[in-house]
């Protein structure tokens, strides 16, 4: 059993120094895979041996995503009580198909669902899926979907597939995240195919083009909305699209990866209002919810579209009793670790209001990020910062887009070589964009003031480069 001792001591070591550490990796991928390539090894060494070497050798290609000052995409920082309890699903060693053989895994994750759809104030009769994240969660609750309409015009999708079924016209805002076209493509629903709905400068989908897109089709319809756009934050005008699905008998979907957290926040549950009168709604925890990767939830409210369409059963499968929680029946697949495990500690080392406060803390840190570099002669906030999310153009009106990318990139450039904060761009509105995301944990206000300072010193640098080549190269 020493292995997990010495497993424990490097993790210990690891995260009470990576708050001291540079905001990056020291070596790139080829340089860690020169690092680690060799042959397949003949004989094997001792355990501790095995973890001292993957420690020694793989440290320093870690990206410190649970640096309080990591900015990057939309990524938690995974708490420390949630780690911990998911090192005990490994260590139990528990697979969590099947309720009546490994209880403990299952009843925690239906308390843990319980808790989920009461902090998020969803429909308590839905079915909470514990999947890899957001992107699997949405498979799974479009393919609920999907049986679910085809069903009310007497197909039976489950049983004879989609080859000769109705049409279902799919309905997707223009600033969708891309994790959904890969979810409807993997259901046979092509890319292609999705109608795509009018947003407006936040990425908000307008709900006046989508009743209008709406009436121009006929037939079965799947509505999937947004809640926490990754650029910007913005939340569609979900009552006015819970109106619409309702008027066309569609299926309301809402993609809300990191935005329903807003829910557990009573200032900004306001940006969710009318999300409830969906019918599916994917959120992860192991972004704001601090949970390790890989976790997330697929919930649905009508549960037997859910089970319909994922349940697996054979002869010597256990089978689901009234009542009885069977988590294969959620999720796409059979054997998985006890995933609800790190979801429940998290919830109960936070509580509804430690949840509320950290997601309110996180969304004043970016208010405040947002606020002060607008002060910035050249910086431009590019969004309404109505959540944790910053976009910042980088140059001045008559620089032109081209010119200001060139621009965006030093900055970014300059920033992760002095590894302060991380941060990575995108294209936005025909701007490349610095996006920032306040979703550590850990991230204080002196944090947030570091970040304001490095911020102002890589644009100073930036614009008194003799040319921006020599920061670029
Ligand atoms: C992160 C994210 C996803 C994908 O989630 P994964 O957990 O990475 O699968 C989908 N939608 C939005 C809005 C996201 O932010």
């Amino acid at each position: 059993m020493d292995v997990f001792e010495t497993a424990c001591r490097r993790a210990v070591a690891y995260r009470s120094e990576v708050a001291t550490q540079r905001v990056k990796p020291q070596l790139s991928y080829h340089q860690m895979l020169a690092r680690f390539a060799g042959p397949l090894p003949e004989a094997g060494i001792p355990d501790c041996a095995v973890i001292n070497e993957l420690a020694d050798l793989g440290e320093a290609g870690l990206m410190p995503i649970t640096h309080p000052r990591f900015f990057g995409w939309v990524m938690g920082a995974s708490a420390p009580v949630s780690v911990a309890a998911d090192w005990l699903a490994a260590a139990w060693g528990q697979n969590a198909a099947m309720h009546s053989v490994t209880p403990t895994a299952a009843a925690v994750e239906e308390i843990a669902a319980g808790w989920l759809l009461e902090i998020l104030d969803l429909p308590r009769e839905a079915a909470v899926g514990f999947v890899t994240g957001a992107t699997a969660g949405s498979f799974a609750a479009l393919a609920a979907a999907r049986g679910s309409l085809l069903r009310r015009s007497g197909w039976d999708c489950e049983a004879d597939g989609l080859f000769g079924a109705p049409q279902v016209h799919v309905f997707v805002s223009d600033d969708v995240h891309a994790s959904v076209l890969s979810a409807l493509r993997y259901l046979g629903f092509g890319e292609r195919r999705v109608v795509r709905v009018d947003t407006d400068s936040q990425g908000r989908m307008l709900a006046e083009d989508l009743a209008r897109r709406c009436a121009a089709c006929e037939g079965l319809k799947l509505i999937i909305a947004q809640a926490g756009q990754i650029n910007t934050g913005a939340f569609d005008p979900f009552a006015s699209l819970a109106d619409i699905a309702h008027d066309n008998e569609a299926w309301l979907h809402v993609d809300a990866a990191f935005g329903l957290w807003a829910r557990a926040v009573p200032d900004l549950r306001p940006l969710t209002e009318g999300i409830e009168r969906a019918d599916s709604w994917v959120v992860d925890g192991h972004k704001w919810l601090q949970v390790p990767f890989d976790s997330g939830y697929a919930i649905v409210r009508d549960a037997d579209a859910l089970q319909r369409s994922m349940a697996i059963s054979a002869s010597y499968l256990p089978a689901k009793g009234a009542g009885e929680r069977l988590p294969s029946h959620l999720v796409p697949e059979l054997s998985r670790r006890a995933r609800g495990l790190s979801t429940w500690a998290a919830l109960k080392s936070l509580g509804r209001s430690g949840v509320a406060a950290m997601v309110s803390r996180h969304c004043a840190l970016a208010r405040k990020i947002a606020a002060d570099v607008a002060q910035v002669p050249g910086i431009l906030v590019m969004n309404d910062v109505v959540l944790n999310q910053v976009i910042l153009r980088f140059g001045a009106d008559g620089d032109g887009a081209e010119r200001r990318k060139v621009l965006a990139t030093s900055v970014m450039n300059q920033l992760v070589a002095d590894g302060i904060i991380f941060v990575a761009g995108a294209a936005w509105r025909g701007e490349w964009v610095m996006r920032i995301s306040v979703i550590s944990g850990a991230i204080s206000d002196e944090d947030a003031a570091i970040t304001i300072q490095a911020i102002r010193t890589a644009w100073t640098q930036v614009l008194a480069a003799p040319s921006l080549e020599s920061v670029t190269s």
